[in-house]
């Protein structure tokens, strides 16, 4: 494993956020009202699936094969590791290296879990940690914690975050093939994954009712999984602990990390963001750290970047707290 330092990860990759830059945005910012436009037609589909959801749960409560309940579950699983290890770890982050075969495989996991293609997710993404909190965030908090849970899909994307978006260099992700597929076929690849397959492999080979199967299986779980990845954007920058940086808002947290398959170390993941364990938490509390691993031993992976145990004890010292990262480990690690 590369054990990389944090200057050469500051200078080197494009994720640093630079606090003078942030404060100068913050401050600027202030002096606008912030002009809201509602987007009617997003709206409009989120109520249409959290109707359609909570069919799904009275019936995966009350009706569904117990076949089906796992089917969720799995669904779940693998397309939230879809977004964590592959839109998230690997490709925003590029915080491990993967082979053609394990690139294939998360695009297709990320299909199921229908949240923009991953170049898109990926820009997002990279804004959020290089300007965070600031109008070129796009789930800034400083919004309030609905927006940044989910209302920052129903209202236009804020100028300031096209003008900043626009200065990232995405170039790496448009040579991947494996995701310039993934952009030209879309709305085929999650209409397949996302709704089509989670419906009919329950009916094929259960017996399950299709409208049970699209209820629950399609429509439930992708509302769950969309929210357990919107907790990464609200409670992880809310309720938690914050033991590398006291400064910024991100904090570890238990609960997010088991609904968002170990997403939830959100403090360390801000402050080393090219770790590919995105937290010191353990590995029953990380899944996507054990399929990357997984990936490694069958030698589909490579290269993971970890952080190097004395630039975490120095940071902690300088920006955060010592006996509050070893009181959380107990806990967490
Ligand atoms: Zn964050
Ligand atoms: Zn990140």
């Amino acid at each position: 494993m590369t054990q990389i330092k944090v200057d050469a990860l500051i200078s080197k990759q494009f994720l640093a956020a630079d606090l003078n830059e942030i404060r100068a945005m913050q401050e600027e910012s202030k002096k606008k009202q912030i002009q809201v436009e509602i987007v009617w037609r997003n709206v409009l589909l989120f109520v249409a699936l959290h109707i359609g959801a909570l069919i799904g749960l009275y019936q995966l409560i009350f009706q569904a094969k117990w076949d089906t309940v796992g089917w969720v579950f799995l669904l779940h699983t693998l397309g939230s590791m879809g977004v964590t290890g592959g839109a998230h770890r690997l490709w925003a982050h590029r915080s491990y290296k993967a082979r053609f075969p394990m690139r294939v495989f998360l695009m297709l996991i990320n299909s199921i879990a229908f949240q923009n293609d991953i170049i898109e997710w990926a820009r997002d993404h990279r804004c959020h940690h290089k300007w965070t909190d600031t109008d070129a965030d796009p789930h800034s908090t400083n919004r309030g914690m609905f927006f940044a849970h989910m209302g920052w899909l129903l209202v236009k994307k804020h100028k300031q975050l096209k003008i900043q978006g626009a200065k990232l260099d995405l170039s790496d992700l448009y040579a991947d093939p494996v995701l310039m597929f993934q952009r030209q076929n879309y709305l085929p690849l999650v209409g397949i994954f996302c709704f089509a397959l989670p419906t009919f492999i329950p009916v094929f080979f259960w017996g399950e009712s299709a409208f049970i199967a699209f209820y629950t299986a399609a429509l439930f779980r992708y509302c769950f999984t969309l929210h357990a990845t919107w907790c990464i954007n609200s409670v992880s920058h809310w309720v938690g602990w914050q033991p590398y940086d006291h400064q910024a808002s991100s904090v570890d947290n238990l609960w997010t990390s088991v609904a968002a398959v170990g997403e939830g170390g959100h403090n360390y993941h801000h402050t080393f963001p090219q770790d590919y364990r995105t937290s010191e938490h353990a590995e029953f509390l990380n899944w996507t750290r054990v399929l990357i691993d997984v990936g490694a031993t069958l030698g589909l992976v490579y290269d993971r970047k970890t952080t190097a145990e004395e630039v975490i004890q120095r940071q902690c010292k300088n920006y955060g707290c010592e006996a509050e990262r070893a009181k959380m480990l107990q806990k967490l690690g």
